[in-house]
């Protein structure tokens, strides 16, 4: 290929990827599948590297960005970012309603209601169509410039074609719901602290230095606002919405022009049964006066303005006294605040413990202890404060400071502490801190581990504390006697406890390999890697680059495997575990079975399976000499569906895949 034919070739992609992305993200009716997406990109980014001088800034390949920045640098926002001031009852609309007409006598006003998304303001500015600059809002006059980690969302358009030659774009960035569980879920198996919530999820992500970690977060935005602007005038709200609309910048697909605040409060009702219809998190509605020529007269004031409202919804909330913070240590020692409250019923139970997530979020919602404080039940997540009552703050509560309440050390172990940004967390710095060790040791016992039974939370505990265990090699050592002693532990109990490590000692090997609680490597990793290396030696012993040579083994899991077994304590614990007799056997060799139903076959796994892990079933499927793949195409021969199947089973029944039931394939097995 010449270059004016490669040139063509290469606007043809870009035009052909954006078209998809737009259909993808803006307009939800996808017209290919990721796998045929991912080929054209391809095609894109190897005609690139052939044609260097054709590379722009806005082709669909340009949104990776190159090395990682040392620090974000400030942005000046042009028109300032504001807050929105609160309401929670319908009366308060009708008094802001008031006071809005209250300034503008004899007037009508109408008012636009369109979802508070609770994600992570942007403001992204273009240039004669071109995405310059991408900010966060900071402190609503000066924001971080992160127009790297910008250019990673996809539904944001590079160029913007038609765009009035200065426009800039406010609206959310956010984690969509279903991309919020999926990373969660996989960075509980690659043995990582999982996100507090999508909102949390998304700052986090765009605060990286490093765009290239930004984009494997599939985040997405949606604008419903403009900053300054040059070469157009706008008179009301809406058409703004609209215009963003027509440029190709998502907006919501849910807004309403409303007559008076009546309608405005029906629409919230109405925005509220659509939530979870909705691609993002809303805490509630944004009222806004349509009018713009009116937004100049009722003006701001020093911190909202005065022409829109925020009207929040009462989710399942309860109010009760936030009495203590404690503060709990994760494996990775991540600290991690709770509060503890006086027991309150909330969804259908008691709480009387709830999440505080981070230094940041008690901050940010100044929560003190002694407070009247709103806690929440979202879904399946763990319950949460999200705010306090301000009138019921009793005198003399002092703003909270994380780390003076906990001396600025970690309260387990008095172990130095160290700041985390990735994760808003203070981390443990110590490695045999206590409470690390106990969920340590938990991990270790685990049934996707090693899997031994009879060695609860309460029994680590007492082992931990009581110096008998200091690490996991110690278990081994544990006699009956020992154990006798110990609290709600008879000698019959004790005899199963040391059976039961012992019986341990020649699991498999990937069930060492999780155990050992390595930085990046969960169930599945474990299993591949156990496959492919078939001894803890060969292991323990590869290099960097061996270890890319194992399935799905990237240069991040890669590294932190290395690094792991260089650790010279590391190294100790494996020296004493083999003393210990800890002797895993290797997989079975794999000689491909020939016959059987899933020899030779290409399966797909969707949804959750009652019986199985998906680790345990693709193994299942493998050793039957089947191929298991991560998307469902024509060569799929079986697509097995568990609860809540998602998009795949539609594509299945489209290509007429074999689908197969729990049931089905259980028998199959
Ligand atoms: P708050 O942070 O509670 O003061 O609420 C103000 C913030 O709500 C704004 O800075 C925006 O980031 C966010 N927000 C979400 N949806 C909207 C919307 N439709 N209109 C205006 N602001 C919104
Ligand atoms: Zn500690």
């Amino acid at each position: 290929m010449n270059q004016a034919e490669a040139r063509t070739r290469i606007e043809q992609l870009r035009k052909e990827l954006n078209r998809h992305n737009r259909l993808y993200y803006v307009e939800a009716r996808p017209e290919i599948s990721d796998r045929e997406y991912d080929r054209l990109y391809r095609e894109l980014q190897d005609l690139e590297a052939q044609f260097p001088a054709l590379v722009t800034s806005d082709s669909p390949t340009q949104r990776v960005g190159g090395e990682p920045l040392k620090e974000f640098a400030p942005v000046r926002h042009a028109v300032p970012m504001m807050s929105l001031d609160n309401t929670y009852t319908f009366d308060e609309l009708r008094e802001f309603d008031a006071r809005v007409r209250k300034l503008l006598p004899g007037e009508s006003v109408e008012y636009i209601l369109e979802p508070k998304v609770d994600g992570v303001s942007v403001s992204i500015r273009y240039e004669q169509g071109a995405l310059i600059v991408g900010a966060t809002r900071g402190d609503g006059a000066t924001g971080d410039n992160i127009t790297a980690n910008i250019k990673t969302v996809r539904n944001i358009p590079l160029s913007a074609p038609g765009a009035p030659e200065v426009f800039e774009v406010r609206g959310e960035a956010y984690l969509p719901v279903d991309a919020f569980r999926k990373l969660n879920a996989q960075r509980e198996t690659e043995g990582e602290e999982p996100f507090a919530n999508p909102r949390n999820a998304t700052a986090g992500s765009l605060k990286q230095l490093d765009s290239r970690v930004v984009a494997r977060r599939p985040l997405a935005a949606v604008f419903y606002a403009v900053g300054e602007t040059r070469g157009i005038a706008f008179t009301q709200h809406a058409e703004v919405l609209e215009k963003l609309r027509s440029l190709g910048f998502p907006t919501p697909q849910h807004w309403w022009r409303c007559r008076d605040i009546e309608e405005v409060i029906a629409r919230a009702q109405e925005l509220e049964k659509l939530e979870a219809t909705l691609p993002y998190e809303i805490d509630g509605a944004v009222v806004k006066v349509n009018n713009l020529d009116q937004w100049k007269r009722l003006g701001t004031t020093a911190k909202a303005p005065r022409f829109a409202i925020a009207f929040k919804y009462a989710h399942e909330q309860a109010q009760t006294r936030l009495t203590a913070i404690t503060i709990q240590v994760g494996r990775t020692g991540t600290l991690t605040p709770v509060a503890e409250l006086e027991p309150v019923p909330l969804a259908g139970s008691t709480i009387a413990r709830a999440t505080l997530h981070n230094e940041e979020e008690i901050r940010r919602k100044d929560i003190r202890i002694g407070d009247t404080v709103i806690v929440e039940k979202a879904g399946e997540v763990i319950p949460a404060v999200v705010g306090v009552v301000a009138e019921n703050r009793p005198p003399g509560a002092v703003p909270f400071d994380f780390v003076k309440h906990i001396q600025g050390k970690c309260p387990a172990c008095g172990g130095p502490i160290h700041r985390d940004p990735e994760f808003v967390a203070w981390r443990c710095e110590n490695r045999s801190c206590p409470a690390q060790l106990k969920r340590a040791i938990e991990h270790y016992v685990g049934r996707r581990a090693m899997d031994i039974e009879n060695l609860g939370e309460v029994l680590i505990n007492q082992l931990v504390d009581r110096g008998l265990v200091k690490d996991i090699a110690d278990l081994y050592a544990l006699g009956v006697e020992q154990l006798a002693g110990l609290e709600r532990m008879a000698e019959k109990s004790a005899s199963n406890v040391v059976n039961a490590i012992g019986g341990s000692r020649h699991r498999e090997l990937w069930r060492l390999v999780h155990g050992l609680g390595i930085l990046h490597v969960g169930e599945g990793a474990a299993r591949k890697l156990a496959d492919h290396f078939r001894s803890l030696e060969a292991l323990a012993g590869a290099d960097i680059e061996t270890l890319q040579r194992a399935e799905d083994v990237g240069p991040v899991m890669a590294q932190s495997i290395h690094d792991f077994f260089r650790n010279p304590r590391n190294q100790a614990l494996l020296k004493r575990l083999a003393q210990a007799g800890v002797r895993p056997v290797e997989p079975e060799s794999r000689a491909e079975p020939q016959e059987g139903p899933f020899a030779g076959k290409t399966v797909v796994i969707t949804g959750t399976l009652s019986q199985y892990s998906r680790e345990e079933a693709q193994e299942e499927i493998r050793k039957r000499g089947g191929r298991v793949t991560d998307s469902v195409s024509k060569k799929t021969d079986y697509l097995v569906v568990g609860a809540d199947a998602g998009s795949k089973l539609a594509k299945a029944q489209k290509l007429g895949v074999s689908v197969l039931d729990e049931a089905a394939f259980l028998k199959m097995l």
